[in-house]
């Protein structure tokens, strides 16, 4: 079984975002940029996949600036056999991401993609569910469990009230859920060899495929600052409080 899976650059979880002081958008320069998390969790299941003997080979692909090469080599590194870099300087909407995921994904053939649920820079959560119906392939979304019998994916998501089981027919398209596994650190020589590993990198613009951006982002604001609690003495100063000032109760 041949594995795509797509692993975007973003900021690291950890780094405390700020806002252009032009409000167009979020600081980029000299922050810490990483491989999204959840896309972290979608190499990782790869790797267990091909560790059980279910998958042939395993493919990692981004979308971005020259930079993106970062994250397809720390996927070489978790054991992605190799990389395509599709790139491109312009900031992308999920819908041409999709699109360019489709185009590569009708080239490579593989028999299941795996994306993360969501980007944590843009929260969009849309890319695999446009990139399923783009190809016409079953999806499982949020996924935290996932098991191969018959020719078939097993996925389990998490939805409102409990799990659903889902069997899906492959070609499939899988988003990974936090639950779905936990990923392990790349050890120093694996490191080294993703350095040799084969990263294919091709223009956006070469694959005629149209990535005009639908909407146009008009103002980016910081949240308003929360104003600071109060302590109060007892349950009935509590109460007061809620019906005359909070008015709550
Ligand atoms: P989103 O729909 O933007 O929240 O992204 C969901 C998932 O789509 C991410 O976790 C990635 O697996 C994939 N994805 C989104 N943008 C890119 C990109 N530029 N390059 C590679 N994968 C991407």
């Amino acid at each position: 079984m041949k594995i795509l899976i797509a692993v975007k650059r973003v900021v690291d979880y950890n780094v405390k975002i700020r806002v252009k002081s032009d409000h167009t958008g979020v600081e980029l320069n000299n922050i810490k940029m990483s491989m999204n998390p959840f896309d972290e969790i979608a190499v990782e299941e790869g790797v267990r996949l091909r560790e059980l003997g279910a998958a042939s080979e395993l493919i990692a692909i981004s979308i971005g600036s020259p930079s993106c090469q970062e994250v397809l080599r720390s996927a070489m590194a978790l054991g992605a056999d190799r990389s395509i870099l599709v790139e491109t300087e312009q900031f992308l909407e999920p819908l041409a991401i999709a699109h360019i995921l489709k185009t590569i994904a009708e080239r490579e053939k593989p028999d299941l993609i795996i994306l993360g649920k969501q980007a944590i820079d843009d929260d969009c959560n849309q890319t695999g569910q446009m990139l399923a119906g783009l190809l016409g392939w079953p999806q499982g979304t949020f996924i935290s469990d996932l098991k191969f019998e018959d020719h078939c994916a097993h996925v389990m998501r998490e939805v409102d009230g409990g799990l659903e089981k889902l069997k899906l027919k492959l070609p499939a398209v899988i988003t990974t859920d936090l639950r779905l596994n936990t990923p392990r650190y790349p050890k120093l020589p694996n490191i080294m060899k993703a350095k040799q590993k084969p990263l294919d990198i091709f223009k956006v613009n070469d694959l005629g495929i149209d990535i005009t951006p639908r909407h146009q982002t008009l103002k980016v604001t910081e949240p308003s600052k929360r104003k600071a609690g109060i302590k109060v003495k007892d349950v009935q100063e509590l109460v007061e409080r809620l019906q005359q000032e909070a008015k709550v109760i």
